[in-house]
């Protein structure tokens, strides 16, 4: 089994059109991918889709599905944004739920580059991480608590430019304790929590998201993970996914969530492909 759910078009931030990403798919031995644009932000985020690059997206994905069936299953999803529009299941078959904005009345983007998060980092919080973490996760908790919300994605996106300890040590206890108290509300909500591969296909980081000792804790308390590179550019579309079956085994995940026709379900890891 070879899935990848979360993956960007040129509808929106990525690279490649809808039909490129599933060749490349295809090309890859991927039993099925899904295709998870971000969702309208507000009026200047160039990254998110318009109401009608949406449209766009949508129709390219249903004649996409039609035109490879037997060949691939293509699933229409979307990641929405903590700040940005909301989406159901009516229109959508998944939906990833994303913190990439932080503030109150105003909001930055964490993720845009290491220069901006680190001018937010300065000029909101002080250079004072701990402070930045606690509003980081407790948008993510919003997220985790939205219904329609399936997957969390990258729940530790703060750490992108945290190679090596640069912005904060991994193991502070008082950023765990607020990571923990996000994930929590994420398994209390029967959420999936990814594995993503993004920062490493940027170069960023040498190991995907959550960080290894968050994975233990998703595990130890009985949450469920999945696997995806949050892919820009098809030649990333399997990033990793390798090291990703490694490391869940290795803090003892037997299964891995997969999205089927009948919704998500457990497959063992041993049935997983990299
Ligand atoms: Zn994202
Ligand atoms: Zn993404």
């Amino acid at each position: 089994m070879k899935q990848n759910l979360h993956t960007h078009s040129i509808y929106c931030d990525g690279k490649d059109s809808i039909e490129e990403m599933v060749l490349e798919a295809i090309d890859r031995g991927f039993d099925s991918i899904g295709f998870s644009g971000h969702g309208y932000n507000y009026p200047n985020d160039p990254c998110s889709m318009s109401d009608e690059s949406q449209q766009k997206y949508m129709e390219d994905i249903y004649r996409a599905n039609d035109q490879y069936e037997g060949r691939i299953r293509i699933y229409l999803g979307i990641e929405e944004d903590s700040i940005g529009r909301r989406f159901d299941h009516n229109s959508f078959e998944y939906i990833i739920g994303s913190v990439h904005f932080i503030g109150q009345k105003e909001f930055a983007p964490i993720d845009y580059s290491e220069a901006r998060f680190a001018q937010i980092l300065h000029d909101w919080f002080h250079d004072d991480l701990l402070a930045m973490a606690k509003v980081y996760y407790e948008a993510v908790k919003e997220v985790a608590s939205r219904e329609e919300v399936d997957i969390i994605g990258h729940v530790d996106l703060i750490a992108k430019y945290n190679e090596n300890g640069k912005y904060f040590d991994f193991e502070d206890p008082q950023y765990l304790a607020y990571a923990y108290d996000a994930i929590d509300v994420g398994i209390a909500n029967g959420k999936i929590f990814e594995m993503n591969t993004g920062a490493i296909a940027r170069g960023y980081r040498t190991m995907p998201y959550p960080h290894i000792s968050l994975l233990k804790y998703i595990h130890d308390h009985k949450g469920k993970i999945c696997m995806s590179s949050d892919c820009h550019n098809r030649a990333n579309l399997d990033l990793d996914f390798e090291v990703c079956l490694e490391l869940a085994k290795m803090v003892g995940f037997k299964e891995m969530m997969v999205l089927g026709d009948e919704g998500f379900v457990a497959v063992p890891i041993e049935e997983m492909k990299a």
